[in-house]
């Protein structure tokens, strides 16, 4: 059954009538709230419970074994240092920065090849990263649950093709629950540094409040979009009305009736309009440039298939398996031009003319750029939202904001109660979200400057034993970022272990093999559509590609299969 009008918030509500009373910020309560998972997670939640029980118990008889000294702290006044002298004492195996999907996906790879020491320092108070934060109406995968998850850790449960943040959130609690993470994770740990000290061949996390985190080795899994930011718009402060950004959505805001802009017009600005056209009372969507647009199969999972994949995995591999290869295909329209491309291109313009009547909005929203230099946006039902009474499409530029709305430059002053800004991340492209520091007081974002660089998109010469996820040129723009990350996570294990287990105390890429890397990655880069002349979050100021992968996906994961010694000096310990 085809439904046109997915909602990411549907399925889990009328699934559970008990959640239906929150608000969708009852999204944010998903991890205390066991009642509101699907039953395989209620399952996975008893089976944790019990882990918990016995972890709770082992804790307490620790706890136990730790009173005595403690009461001695409080005749001694310096015992809380020293307890804190104690808990460094020992560093972990790995420090990872962040608990979403790469974090927590990091930390069952490293339990399934037998590290158990290991921390995750997450600034935040609940799991999710992406999916904890995105949680504006109508937000959602664009890539299909199947294969928008770990293929490590099926769910055969997924309520649709493309589920919503409630679900994913759902899911990424439920990878808590099952591998049993919860015990490895700080929250509140905001990381705002991280050092390697040479002498003693230890990543050191500092933490916003001055404690100090060591491990053997680093996983910097912050996100790449994780940090919401706003546009350089004169008169930003000025606006005396509501403000939101999409990736911090106020649920307590109520838009009934209310003028309403929407900012942005990428994968989230799309998402947001069809659900607030349905409450304010007047909605402008200012586009600053069109993307393209093509059809989502968005569909309600049949019973018969949860059931089917339920009792025969291999059906849902099958699933994911066919995915796959069909995004593959798509490569080759989005990130390369080629005939396929002129196809892609029709498809979304038959798509276009289906759904909007009037030539001058057509026009309005044909993009003048080749499909795939910007991210292709999915969806049934961001045209139709747009030819609703109560919105309008704005395409003067903004000149600034005024006390009581949005000034474009063709002098018009639009009255706002409230200004959604889906404005995107503040994407570290010649940066780093704090400081790094390696061998030699080298720091990270000034070596990125001119552009982010690493050597296979994970480490980087001159910071031994750290490894990123969704480092520089790692990104997709036709596959699963999960499916790149799944790469990223194995690869990184090969080298935590080398460094483990060989007693190393430092691996550190060569200097000349990473050069050598970034100089072939460039040259490919230079054909692809993203390089093609559009502005896009891809590139830096001046162009250069610090983002994306020049290639298919099934290219990515053979660079990242082979772990290979010879492109790293290893110092022993
Ligand atoms: C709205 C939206 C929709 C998306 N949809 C898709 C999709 O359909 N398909 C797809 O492939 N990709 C999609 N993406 C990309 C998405 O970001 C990745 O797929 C994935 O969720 C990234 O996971 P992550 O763990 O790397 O980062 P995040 O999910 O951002 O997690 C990073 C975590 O690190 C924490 N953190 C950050 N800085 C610090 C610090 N200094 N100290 C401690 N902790 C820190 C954050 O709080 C966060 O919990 C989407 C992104 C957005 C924003």
């Amino acid at each position: 059954m085809n439904d046109d009008t997915p909602n990411s918030n549907e399925s889990r509500v009328a699934d559970q009538p008990e959640v239906k009373a929150q608000d969708n910020a009852a999204n944010n309560g998903a991890a205390k709230n066991a009642a509101a998972k699907a039953p395989r997670k209620k399952a996975a939640a008893k089976k944790a419970t019990a882990k918990k029980a016995t972890a709770k118990k082992a804790t307490a008889k620790k706890a136990a074994a730790r009173k005595a000294p403690a009461k001695k702290a409080t005749v001694k006044k310096a015992a809380p240092k020293k307890a804190a002298a104690k808990r460094q004492a020992k560093p972990a195996s790995v420090v990872i920065v962040g608990a979403g999907f790469a974090g927590l996906g990091m930390a069952i790879r490293l339990k399934q090849a037998g590290v158990n020491d290991f921390v995750i320092l997450e600034r935040g108070d609940r799991v999710g990263g992406t999916w904890r934060d995105n949680t504006y109406p109508g937000a959602a995968c664009d890539i299909p649950s199947n294969l928008y998850s770990y293929s490590f850790a099926p769910n055969p449960e997924w309520s649709r093709s493309f589920s919503g943040s409630n679900e994913i959130l759902d899911y990424i609690h439920y990878l808590v629950d099952e591998f049993d993470l919860e015990k490895h994770i700080r929250f509140n740990c905001n990381v705002t540094d991280l050092s390697f000290q040479e002498k003693a061949g230890l990543w050191e996390a500092t933490l916003e409040k001055g404690e100090v985190v060591r491990g053997r080795t680093a996983v910097m899994a912050q996100g790449p979009l994780s940090n919401a930011s706003f546009p350089n718009i004169e008169g930003l402060e000025e606006f005396e009305g509501k403000k939101i950004h999409s990736a911090r959505w106020d649920h307590d805001y109520d838009f009934t009736g209310k003028r309403v802009a929407v900012i942005g017009t990428g994968a989230s600005g799309i998402q947001i309009v069809p659900e607030l056209v349905k409450t304010v009372g007047k909605l402008k969507v200012f586009q600053r440039t069109p993307g393209w647009v093509v059809p989502r199969p968005d569909f309600k999972t049949p019973d018969w298939h949860k059931k089917l994949f339920k009792k025969v995995p291999a059906s849902q591999k099958a699933v994911r398996q066919a995915l796959f290869w069909t995004h593959e295909t798509m490569a080759m329209a989005v990130i390369w031009n080629s005939p396929l491309t002129r196809v892609a291109e029709r498809l979304s313009l038959a798509h276009l003319h289906n759904q909007v009547e009037d030539d001058w909005m057509r026009r309005q929203l044909t993009p003048d750029f080749r499909i795939g230099c910007k991210r292709v946006l999915v969806s049934n039902d961001y045209y139709p939202a747009l030819q609703k009474d109560n919105a309008e499409l704005i395409t003067w530029p903004i000149a600034r904001l005024a006390p009581n709305g949005i000034r474009t430059s063709d002098g018009v002053e639009h009255q706002l109660d409230c200004i959604v800004f889906a404005t995107g991340f503040d994407v570290s492209k010649s940066g780093t979200p704090f400081p790094v520091k390696g061998l030699d007081g080298r720091r990270l974002d000034e070596e990125w400057q001119g552009g982010a660089q690493a050597y296979k998109s994970i480490n980087v010469a001159g910071y031994p034993n750290l490894f990123l996820t969704f480092g520089p040129n790692s990104g997709p723009g036709h596959n699963s970022a999960l499916v790149y990350m799944e790469s990223q996570l194995d690869y990184a294990v090969k080298g935590i272990l080398r460094i483990l287990d060989g007693n190393l105390k430092m691996l550190d890429v060569k200097e000349d093999v990473q050069q050598r890397h970034n100089q072939r990655l460039q040259k490919r880069l230079a054909k692809t559509n993203w390089n093609s002349g559009c502005k896009s979050w891809y590139l830096t100021e001046d162009g250069f590609n610090a983002t994306m992968f020049p290639g298919f996906a099934t290219q990515y994961q053979r660079q990242m299969a082979q772990f290979e010694e010879q492109d790293y000096q290893l110092v022993p310990a």
